[in-house]
């Protein structure tokens, strides 16, 4: 069976991690900090700061630009349903515009219409117009609906930030997001868990994601994201405000960690200065991922070398779409997709399952966050492409240890099916 994911990690992760352990210092300390810094020199941002997830990244990040409770964060729906959780461990309630369907990622124009049609300014403030409809099944906005606040004389509904995801590793129009949140003043959270590598081209240069472009922009060592740490986050900002405050929200709001106060040679009576939480990266985490970071340019090519052979292989199926990358960036192909065209001769269930059984292990696109559970309760209408890219589109084999000969057997059989099916199609009627 061909992996759907396998990590690289060998010897040196093996051996940094037992050096952690054995060094007697294995919580938040020395190697977090090490890896903090390659972090940030790797993608170029002043600020870097682990913490256990990019979820926990995400709810910290948005709470530091002002995320409060009855807020509201216009994010994608089509995305690992983190996401939108980020939004509600906040308190505040995600409102979901529609992707492009060939990036998968947040549609400017729709984002644009939602800010000029569904949002309004009442007092100098901008909020979402017709917040009773979001304040359904585990809506945090029900604690306020339901009691009878009066949402036009409340804050609820306030319009607190705009949260994009570079989704599988390609960066979302990011020009254009920028310059909508800025006409409208809203700070903006990069949801860049997948897309530590990918680059984007600003105003003539090409920068690294993460850099970042927005307020803050954060990042996922979980073990299917381009390094991993087992589970693992990073926040990337420049901005010292931010950073100082992450390093108190990760850490139950101490105001030293236990860190600095081992190297004094005085005693300090520590303080909490907010209600923090227990956000925390291991250095035993983070010596795997200094060791991981040190192999990211080798991982990164052995992905766009089976993208390429998957790209130029697959072309000559014509019911199958492979991604193409926009103009303005450069994807690390951190996940492969293969779309279904509407003339595909098979459904795209079948396919997986005929990709399953000639030994290639594969999975669905990417799911929608607003046709889950914990969302569901609330109508969306104007999620089209969310919902025909999540129907149709399916995941290739794709990691840092991926090799061309995996990759061409993935192509191969593919191919098989090709044959197989319009041989089908040749002798029904
Ligand atoms: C993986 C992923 C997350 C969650 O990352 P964790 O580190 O598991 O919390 C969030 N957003 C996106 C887009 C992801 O792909």
């Amino acid at each position: 069976m061909i992996p759907f994911a396998k990590p690289l990690l060998g010897e040196e992760e093996a051996a940094a991690a037992s050096e952690a352990i054995l060094s007697g210092w294995v919580m938040q300390g020395p190697k977090v900090k090490a890896f903090e810094d390659s972090f940030a020199s790797c993608v170029g941002s002043k600020y870097a700061c682990a913490v256990s997830s990019c979820t926990s990244a995400l709810h910290m990040a948005l709470q530091t630009v002002g995320v409060r409770p009855g807020d509201i964060v216009i994010t994608v729906s089509h995305s690992f349903i983190a996401t939108a959780n980020s939004v509600r461990h906040c308190g505040a309630e995600p409102v979901f515009v529609d992707i492009e369907p060939d990036t998968f990622n947040m549609s400017a124009d729709s984002l644009e219409k939602c800010l000029s049609e569904d949002c309004e300014v009442r007092d100098g403030k901008f909020y979402y117009r017709d917040v009773s409809r979001l304040a359904v099944g585990e809506s945090p906005l029900r604690a306020f609906i339901d009691k009878g606040v009066d949402v036009t004389k409340s804050n609820i509904g306030r319009l607190a930030a705009v949260m994009p995801v570079h989704q599988l590793g390609m960066p979302c129009d990011l020009n254009a997001i920028l310059q909508l949140a800025g006409k409208y003043n809203l700070p903006v959270v990069e949801d860049a868990a997948c897309a530590l590598g990918s680059e984007i081209n600003i105003n003539g240069e090409w920068e690294k994601i993460g850099r970042p472009h927005g307020d803050i922009a954060c990042f996922s060592f979980q073990t299917r994201k381009i390094i991993t740490t087992g589970d693992g986050g990073m926040l990337t900002t420049n901005n010292a405000d931010y950073d100082k405050r992450f390093r108190l929200l990760r850490n139950h709001g101490m105001g030293s960690s236990s860190f600095e106060r081992h190297g004094i040679n005085q005693v300090v009576i520590e303080q909490y200065l907010t209600t923090g939480y227990c956000y925390r990266m291991t250095d035993i985490q983070a010596a795997v991922g200094i060791e991981q970071l040190k192999k990211l340019d080798v991982m990164l090519n052995n992905r766009k070398q089976a993208a390429d052979l998957y790209r130029e292989k697959l072309k000559e199926i014509a019911w199958l779409k492979t991604p193409q990358e926009p103009d303005y960036c450069r994807t690390n192909w951190q996940t492969y997709t293969l779309m279904l065209q509407d003339n595909a001769p098979m459904s795209r269930d079948e396919l997986m399952q005929r990709l399953h059984s000639l030994g290639i292990a594969n999975r669905r696109g990417v799911m929608n966050a607003h046709e889950e559970p914990p969302y569901n309760s609330c109508k969306w209408g104007n999620l089209i492409h969310s919902e025909k890219v999540n129907r149709s589109s399916l995941l290739l084999p794709m990691s840092g240890s991926i090799t061309i000969e995996q990759a061409e057997f993935v192509v191969n059989a593919t191919k098989t099916i090709k044959n197989y099916s319009q041989h089908i199609k040749e002798v029904s009627p």
